[in-house]
C-alpha cells in the first residue's frame, strides 16, 4: 500500500469539484488555467493524483490520474471517494478557496464576518489564515458527507 497521504490536483474544468473536495477533507490543489504539461509536472512533483475530464491527459504515463466521468457534482465526488478512498482529513479542515488548513476561531473573532443568525445559532467556527474566510458546519456540507458515507457503504 501507498503510505503517502492522498493529495489531489484538479484541472481547470473541475473547479467546483475541487472546492467540495477541500470542504470534505481532501488536500486538493487546483489549476484554473494551466496546460497539460504543467499539470502533469506539478502532479508528479507533489505526488498528487491528477483529476481530469480529459481522456488524453488521464492516459499519460508515469502519472497517477483519475478520469472524472460525470458532469454532475455529486457523482464526481462519489467517484473520487469510491476510487481513491474517504478524505484523509476531517470535513471543514481546509479552505474551499485556498486549500489552506483552517484554524479554530472564537465567536468574538468572527463576529463581524458572519451573519447575525449564524453567530447566534452556531458554536464552532474556523477561519482561513490566507483569505480570512470563516467556516462553520453547514447543513449542505453535512448532507454531502452523509450522502457520500452512505454510498461508500454500498
Ligand atoms: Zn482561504
Amino acid at each position: 500500500m501507498d503510505e503517502t497521504p492522498l493529495r489531489l490536483l484538479a484541472d481547470g474544468m473541475l473547479g467546483r469539484l475541487a472546492r467540495w473536495l477541500r470542504l470534505l477533507g481532501y488536500d486538493t490543489a487546483y489549476e484554473n488555467d494551466a496546460d497539460d504539461v504543467y499539470l502533469a509536472r506539478r502532479a508528479r512533483a507533489e505526488g498528487r493524483v491528477l483529476l481530469t475530464r480529459d481522456r488524453a491527459l488521464a492516459a499519460r504515463r508515469g502519472l497517477r490520474t483519475l478520469l472524472i466521468e460525470s458532469e454532475v457534482l455529486e457523482e464526481q465526488v462519489r467517484q473520487v471517494w469510491q476510487t481513491l478512498g474517504p478524505p484523509p482529513d476531517p470535513a471543514l479542515s481546509r479552505c474551499s478557496l485556498c486549500n489552506l488548513s483552517l484554524k479554530p476561531a472564537s465567536r468574538e473573532e468572527v463576529a463581524e464576518r458572519v451573519p447575525p443568525y449564524i453567530l447566534r445559532t452556531q458554536t464552532e467556527f474556523r477561519i482561513c489564515p490566507g483569505c480570512g474566510r470563516v467556516y462553520w458546519p453547514g447543513t449542505h456540507l453535512e448532507q454531502m458527507r452523509r450522502q457520500m458515507e452512505e454510498f461508500a457503504l454500498r
